[in-house]
């Protein structure tokens, strides 16, 4: 079987030999592949995986040149040190435009990178002691260990070598803590928060990866050509690298690596022979390439690299699977324990207006340690919304929440993570694309602390180790163990909700809520997921239950509030609800008839 990395083994081996094979004109190809690689595996994280658009690439690449080679013509500078300076001054205006926008949902991100990519443009062709538009010139070359880097050839196996180290640690950091956390970013950010990933702080810290990445290719880039002027950094040359990304498929990294460089060489071959063909010279060849990308994308549109991985039955190389497991250390508990009885959650008089709609109104109950509370409701009594306010994803409009004697009513979702508070979701929300197994690891985030430059290296070994374990323990006491490298998307909906509950317990939380947890569910499995909730509760958790089965509910809860439009209409155990006439008319009765 084929998988990534002998590609990656085949792409190096051909690269080692091209400097002694290809003609220079194919050399000078490669060497371009290279370097806009090195800017589309940035924007593989920030576009293709986080789900961000970036319209200031090409600009950030700018800043990596232009700081090299002003200081190292005019203060004579070495390229090394200004290569830090140039990654400095782009992670500064990153964490500017990013801490102003990534907050906001919308097109804040793509706006704001627009005009941050013309004015670096404009600025860099009027300032005159960045040459204006002719440039700076006499740029030196860069030595590497004493090797100078002055030929195209050792160009190739500079820039390839930083490509390969950029691709290492990029991958390293998707197989990670932190790289699920990323992945989360597109369509999972309610999700993450809830596991406790401070969602725009992950955010920031792709942007400011792909920026870096982005200088560091322009670092290279005008030692290479010792010479820059503004033109390939402008807005055209932004939505270029995001074309090269698309094209290569912008969920893979090596998507990165195969969009830039068939985009390189088409560009190249449309310039050389687009003339003779269309009878006169002009930028004709800008034109073509669009209409070939859309017809590319047309055909396939998640990108060129998932088609060769289906045509060749190439499998992605995962480290994070059960079989690589070394160590067996179990991941420390994080939940202090609480005394049965003790109350957990307390809620005082919450309301929570959308517009003209009182969804949830004047609600007050409290959840104890080492009880099942069971929250039912006609469907649009509030549920859900109380859920929401409870977990941070929606702050209470009016009244008080407050969790382990703490006032968490304007808390975000991950703060309150990190209380111990863990909850799913009624509209199921997981990784499709992940196995089940890493999707319960989410959980795991807070119970660790691996940040971007241990899980680059690799160096957290131990700690996935760890997390694997756990994870395992938890699929194994949900009784998915044995689907644990399936693909989330495959499992039957009530799988994928006991999958939730996985990964809620993985975060070992004081107070789970649950979301409709039966909803889909065969009459066994229910029995099963009973049985594991009345475990919980005999292990001290409190657990907040919605659920729309009443058999399910009624055998197994401690006690129950019953909400309808948005009221608490009622609170008892089960046989005193049973028997409430208002329940029964509101409730039951709505139900029966
Ligand atoms: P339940 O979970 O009990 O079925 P919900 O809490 O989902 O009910 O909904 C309660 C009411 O609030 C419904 O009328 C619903 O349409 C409304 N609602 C829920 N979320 C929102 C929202 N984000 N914006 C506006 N209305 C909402
Ligand atoms: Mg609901």
């Amino acid at each position: 079987m084929i998988r990534t990395h002998h590609i990656y083994v085949l792409i190096a081996a051909l690269i080692a030999l091209a400097p002694w094979f290809f003609p220079e004109s194919l050399i000078t190809i490669v060497n371009y592949a290279g370097l806009f690689g090195l800017v589309s595996i940035g924007l593989v994280l920030l576009t293709g995986i986080g789900g961000m658009t970036s319209f200031g690439q090409a600009a950030f690449v700018g800043v990596g040149a232009y700081t090299s080679a002003y200081l190292c013509t005019v203060s004579h500078w070495s390229p090394w040190m200004t290569l830090w300076i140039g990654v400095g001054i782009a992670v500064f205006i990153a964490l500017i435009l990013g801490s102003l926008t990534l907050k906001l949902a919308g097109h804040y991100l793509p706006l704001s990178t627009i005009a941050w990519g013309l004015s670096l443009y404009y600025l860099a062709g009027n300032l005159q002691f960045l040459g204006g538009h002719s440039g700076i010139s006499a740029v030196p070359s860069i030595e590497f260990f004493g090797i100078p880097i002055d030929s195209g050839r050792s160009f190739t196996y500079f820039v390839w070598f930083c490509v390969g180290v950029a691709l290492w640690l990029s991958s390293n950091l998707l197989s990670s803590r932190e790289g699920r956390a990323i992945r989360c970013l597109k369509g999972g950010r309610t999700m993450a928060a809830a596991m406790g990933v401070n969602v725009p702080l992950v955010k920031l810290k792709v942007f400011v990866l792909a920026s870096v990445l982005a200088s560091i290719s322009g670092w290279m880039y005008v030692h290479f050509q010792r010479f820059v002027n503004p033109t390939p950094f402008g807005l055209n040359y932004s939505i270029e690298y995001l074309f090269m990304t698309v094209l290569g498929g912008a969920g893979f990294l090596p998507g990165a690596i195969l969009g830039s460089g068939i985009i390189t060489a088409l560009r190249e071959l449309l310039v050389e022979y687009l003339p003779a063909l269309v009878g006169q010279s002009g930028n004709y060849e800008t034109i073509v390439l669009a209409i070939l990308i859309i017809f590319i994308l047309h055909r396939a549109p998640d990108g060129l690299w998932p088609r060769l991985m289906k045509l060749f039955k190439i499998q992605e190389s995962s480290s994070f699977t059960v079989e690589s497991v070394k160590v067996n250390s179990p991941l420390e508990k994080k939940s202090s324990k609480h005394f049965k009885g003790e109350s957990l959650l307390v809620l005082e008089h919450v309301s929570k207006r959308f517009g003209g709609l009182l969804a949830v109104n004047d609600v007050s109950f409290k959840v104890k340690a080492g009880e099942i509370l069971g929250l039912i409701g006609p469907n649009g009594a509030g549920k859900s919304t109380t859920f929401n306010m409870l977990s941070g994803v929606n702050p209470a409009s009016t009244g008080q929440v407050t969790f382990l004697g703490q006032d968490i009513t304007n808390l975000e979702s991950y703060q309150v993570a990190a209380m111990g508070m863990s909850r799913t979701f009624q509209h199921v929300q997981l990784l499709p694309h992940l196995s089940v197994i890493e999707n319960v690891a989410i959980g795991a985030y807070l119970r660790c602390d691996a940040g971007y430059i241990k899980s680059m290296l690799h160096l957290e070994r131990d700690q996935e180790s760890q997390i694997i374990t756990e994870s395992m323990r938890l699929l194994k006491r949900v009784g998915l163990d044995k689907h644990a490298n399936t693909l989330a998307g495959n499992l039957s909906l009530g799988d994928q909700r006991i999958l939730e509950i996985a990964r809620a317990l993985c975060s070992d939380p004081v107070l789970l809520l649950l979301d409709e947890p039966a909803a889909g569910l065969r009459l066994k499995e229910k029995e099963d997921l009973a049985k594991l909730l009345d475990q919980l509760r005999q292990e001290g958790m409190g657990v907040l239950l919605v659920e729309h089965d009443m058999d399910f509910v009624m055998g197994l809860v401690d006690r129950i509030v019953v909400m309808e439009f948005g009221e608490k209409i009622a609170e008892g155990v089960p046989s005193e609800i049973q028997s409430n006439p208002v329940v029964l008319e509101a409730y039951l009765g709505s139900a029966e008839a």
